[in-house]
């Protein structure tokens, strides 16, 4: 190589075309624009600050990837650069880590330190991650889950089995997963479901255990929305959920909500208010009643009862 080769290259990359150069500083906007949105959700509580963790490290080269170990720590409410500098070093994770760029073990930390956060600061709001909703047939569950599903998107719901046929309109996997017998014997076989029951003396339906607790291990809180029986079994097998029974205002309501929704025969509707009957009799043994007069305001007492970042 000449002298004077081997110094422009020593020197001076070449520079790239015009049009190179604008993609470029154009996709490194659209790169911070999407880290600082993904700050915006942790911060809100849209987004757990353990399923960025996780995103990070599938996808190191993403938004979760690439965001700064300190910007993330920054981004969870509660947390400051006092709180931020103190646990890098106690976790041993340098700042200028990003969190695609985390070892092993200084993930690990990081999570068991997320865990304990969550559950220090629901314990001492005295809030729970795992709340059921339950209460009489057509008192509105379903209306009140659809609110906060769409209003309340960091919470986690259970989608359950069930051997009834969908509804028209009904996905599976979105609001049932829809089995046939053979299938539901075999998941209460293999220890599956966390709980199930027989409902309105035809149907059974179950809550999948594994989803349950995967979302609570990721810190999260999760909503169930079952029948009296479930939830019974659930205070059984989880003495820290918080059972909530959703209450008409009235029994004549009730009646007018149970009739008025036409979707079933009128043997059918028979059936649904004896179960209505024994189900209001239950009140006494729920942590909590939430009179539903208006879902938005039905909602939000029920969510105000979750552990969430921003609630
Ligand atoms: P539907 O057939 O109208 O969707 O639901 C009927 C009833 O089944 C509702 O009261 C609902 O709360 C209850 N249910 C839905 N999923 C479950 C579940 O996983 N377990 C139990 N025990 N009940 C459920």
């Amino acid at each position: 190589m000449s002298e004077a080769r081997a110094a422009q290259t020593a020197t001076s990359r070449p520079t790239p075309p015009e049009v190179d150069r604008v993609a470029a500083s154009r996709a490194a906007v659209a790169a911070r624009r999407a880290r600082a949105a993904l700050k915006a959700q942790i911060a809100s509580g849209e987004r757990t600050p353990e399923s960025v963790l996780d995103q990070g490290a599938r996808e190191p080269d993403g938004p979760a990837g690439t965001l700064r170990v300190t910007d993330f720590l920054l981004s969870i409410p509660a947390i400051g650069v006092t709180k931020m500098n103190a646990t890098l070093e106690k976790l041993q994770i340098s700042p200028v880590k990003r969190v695609g760029g985390l070892g092993r073990h200084q993930r690990e930390r990081l999570r068991e330190f997320l865990r304990e956060r969550a559950k220090l600061s629901s314990r001492s709001r005295g809030k729970s991650r795992l709340v059921v909703l339950a209460g009489p047939t057509a008192v509105g569950k379903g209306s009140v889950s659809a609110y906060i599903r769409e209003h309340y998107p960091e919470v986690h719901f259970s989608v359950s089995a069930t051997t009834r046929k969908p509804r028209p309109g009904e996905i599976d996997g979105v609001h049932y997963y829809f089995v046939d017998d053979a299938e539901f014997d075999r998941m209460i076989r293999d220890g599956e479901l966390l709980e199930w029951a027989v409902v309105h003396n035809q149907s059974r339906y179950g809550t999948p255990r594994g989803p349950v607790q995967r979302a609570l291990d990721e810190g999260r809180s999760v909503l169930l929305e079952i029948d009296l029986q479930g939830a019974r079994q659930v205070r059984r097998a989880m003495p820290e959920a918080t059972l909530v029974f959703l209450a008409p205002p009235s029994w004549d309501e009730l009646v007018r909500r149970l009739i008025g929704r036409g979707t079933e025969t009128s043997d059918e509707q028979q059936r649904r208010l004896e179960t209505a009957k024994v189900e209001l009799a239950a009140e006494h043994e729920f942590d909590k009643t939430v009179v539903n007069a208006s879902v938005p305001e039905a909602a939000r007492e029920v969510v105000e009862l979750m552990a969430l970042p921003s609630h």
